[in-house]
C-alpha cells in the first residue's frame, strides 16, 4: 500500500494529517472537560539564591494528567486551550488553586513574605475581569499583593498597547509584581521594560545554555544582570542545569536562579517539606 505511486504516497501524507487533526480535535474535547474533571494540579519549582541555596520564591507549573495519554506537556496543551479560548478559565483555576497554597504555606511556616510567581497567557491578562478576579482571590487569601507576581511573555506585546498599559497599570497599581518571562527570545526585549513597569526579567534558558560555552551569549546575560542592577530590576536566570553555570552566573552577580541544577518542579507536598526543611533546595 505504502509502494503505490504517487497518489500513494499523498495517501498516507494524507491520513497522518488526519491522525494529527483528530488527535488534536480530541485534545480539545477533553481539555474542556479537564478543568471539571479535576485533571490538572500544579507543581511549584523554587527559584533560588544560587550562593546560599536559600528560596526565594517558587514558580507554579499547570501540569495535567489526560485519563488516558498520561501526562501531557502544558508547552503542548496551553497553546490549544489558546486557540479554543480555554486559557482564561485555565489561568483562573491556576491563580486560585496557586494562592490557596501560596497562602497555606505562609501560615504554616508563619512567614507572610513568602513568594510565588504564576504564568499568565496574554488573552488572560487583557481580560476586562482579569484585575477583579485578581483582587478577589487576594481577599479570599488574605494575601499581600507584593507576595504574588505574574509572568508574562512578548506575546502579549501582540496586542493593542493601550490594552497592556492598562492592564499593567491597573495589576501594579494593586501591588501585584510582574515578571517578563522567557526574556531576549522576543522582537524587541529592550523596548518593553522601557516602556513598561516591569519588577523582573527571566533570562530565558537559551541563553543560560550558552552562557558556559559561548562568549557572546556570557556577555549577553552578563548585560542584562548589569542592566537588573542598574534599574532595579529583579533578575532570575532560567534553566540552570549545572554547577558550572551556576558558578558563572554568580561570578556575573546574579542572584537568582531557576532550574534542575537546584530543583525541578516539585509535588505540594515535595515542596512543602523543602520548606520545612529550611527553604535550602540544595542541589
Ligand atoms: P515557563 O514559564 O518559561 O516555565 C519554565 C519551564 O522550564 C517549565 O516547563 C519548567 O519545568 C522548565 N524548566 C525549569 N528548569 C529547567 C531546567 O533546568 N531544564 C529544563 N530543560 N527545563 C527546565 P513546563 O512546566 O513544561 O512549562 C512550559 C511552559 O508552559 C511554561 O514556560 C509556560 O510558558 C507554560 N505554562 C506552564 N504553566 C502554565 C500556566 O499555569 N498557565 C499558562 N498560561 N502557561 C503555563
Ligand atoms: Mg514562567
Ligand atoms: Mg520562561
Ligand atoms: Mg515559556
Amino acid at each position: 500500500q505504502a509502494k503505490r505511486a504517487g497518489g500513494g504516497d499523498y495517501a498516507i501524507f494524507d491520513a497522518t494529517m488526519h491522525d494529527d487533526a483528530v488527535s488534536q480535535l480530541t485534545l480539545q474535547t477533553d481539555l474542556r472537560q479537564a478543568v471539571e474533571r479535576g485533571e490538572f494540579h500544579l507543581a511549584y519549582q523554587p527559584i533560588v539564591d544560587p550562593a546560599s541555596g536559600a528560596i526565594q520564591s517558587f514558580e507554579a507549573l499547570l501540569r495535567w494528567t489526560h485519563p488516558v495519554r498520561g501526562p501531557i506537556s502544558p508547552a503542548d496543551f496551553v497553546p490549544v486551550a489558546e486557540e479554543i479560548g480555554l486559557i482564561r478559565q485555565i489561568d483562573r483555576w491556576v491563580m486560585h488553586e496557586a494562592c490557596a497554597q501560596l497562602a497555606q504555606w505562609q501560615r504554616r511556616f508563619d512567614d507572610p513574605a513568602l513568594r510565588l510567581s504564576i504564568n499568565v497567557s496574554a488573552a488572560g491578562f487583557v481580560d476586562r475581569d482579569f484585575v477583579t478576579a485578581l483582587s478577589d482571590v487576594l481577599d479570599e487569601f488574605g494575601l499581600r499583593p507584593q507576595t504574588l507576581e505574574l509572568e508574562i511573555t512578548e506575546g502579549i506585546f501582540l496586542h493593542p498597547s493601550a490594552e497592556i498599559a492598562g492592564a499593567i497599570g491597573a495589576v501594579r497599581d494593586m501591588g501585584v509584581r510582574i515578571a517578563l518571562d522567557d526574556f531576549g527570545t522576543g522582537y524587541s526585549s529592550l523596548s518593553y521594560i522601557n516602556r513598561y513597569p516591569i519588577d523582573t526579567i527571566k533570562i530565558d534558558k537559551s541563553f543560560i545554555d550558552g552562557v558556559g560555552s559561548n562568549r557572546e551569549t556570557r556577555a549577553i546575560v552578563e548585560l542584562i544582570v548589569k542592566l537588573g542592577a542598574t534599574l532595579d530590576l529583579n533578575i532570575i536566570a532560567e534553566g540552570v542545569e549545572t554547577q558550572a553555570q551556576t558558578d558563572i552566573l554568580m561570578q556575573i552577580g546574579c542572584r537568582a536562579i531557576q532550574g534542575y541544577h537546584f530543583a525541578k518542579p516539585l509535588t505540594p507536598e515535595d515542596a512543602t517539606r523543602v520548606l520545612a526543611a529550611g527553604g535550602a533546595a540544595a542541589p
